[in-house]
């Protein structure tokens, strides 16, 4: 973390700046780092948000989001910039981690036939499995109202091709389900939604993560 120094009444005060990562290598990074801006700004806070397309600039993060997209992708290219190795070491720090959507599925141990046959890379920083395509074709994408813990009010949530974790170990603790898919958890320092907090006004999701940074 970077302390930076600013006046404050005539007496310097100690300002901590933090320094949030983006994974910016495919999906909706712009989304995520507009929320992030956004909900500092609600807080009239102000830290320095970056974009990370290869690898050196995790190990200076305070925290790291994984946003929506391709989880195939995603997982091939984070291996193939040597990202992937970097985050599993922010993790193992402590470092608070959000992933949405295909986020989720990167951040799972076990996956379902389909990560399989793709062979898709998981980080496997949650004792969480995924199903890839948990809503099917039918259910592509929608919105519903749900209640999470940590928030005194429903939350609309937007699902698009989501995933969902279908079997996750007792150190994850489920936020929410949708009948009986886990659609929100967290394990220590990780956090995963099914969902895609980016893709809408509320920041409230995001103002928790900035919040188990500030924790952290
Ligand atoms: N189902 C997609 C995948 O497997 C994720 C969808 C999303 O991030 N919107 O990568």
């Amino acid at each position: 973390m970077n302390k930076s120094f600013k006046l404050e009444d005539g007496n310097f005060s100690g300002e901590i700046r933090m320094r949030i990562g983006v994974i910016a290598i495919q999906g909706d990074v712009s989304e995520h780092v507009h929320a992030v801006d956004n909900a500092l700004s609600e807080l009239g806070e102000s830290s320095d948000i970056v974009e990370i397309k290869h690898s050196g600039i995790v190990p200076e993060c305070d925290a790291l989001i994984l946003p929506g997209g391709e989880s195939t992708t995603l997982g091939r290219l984070l291996l193939k910039e040597g990202i992937s190795e970097e985050i599993k070491q922010a993790a193992s720090a402590g470092i608070p981690i959000m992933g949405t959507c295909a986020g989720l599925i990167l951040l799972a141990q076990r996956g379902d036939v389909q990560v399989a046959k793709t062979h898709q890379h998981l980080l496997g920083l949650m004792d969480t499995k995924v199903n890839r395509n948990a809503f099917g074709r039918q259910r592509e994408s929608f919105e519903t109202y749900m209640e999470l813990p940590f928030l005194d009010s429903p939350y609309r949530a937007v699902f698009i091709r989501a995933p969902a974790i279908v079997d996750a170990g007792p150190d994850v603790e489920v936020l929410s389900k949708i009948d009986d898919k886990i659609v929100a958890a967290r394990q220590s320092n990780i956090l995963a939604f099914a969902f895609h907090p980016e893709l809408t006004d509320d920041l409230r999701i995001h103002r928790y993560f900035l919040n188990m940074i500030r924790e952290y």
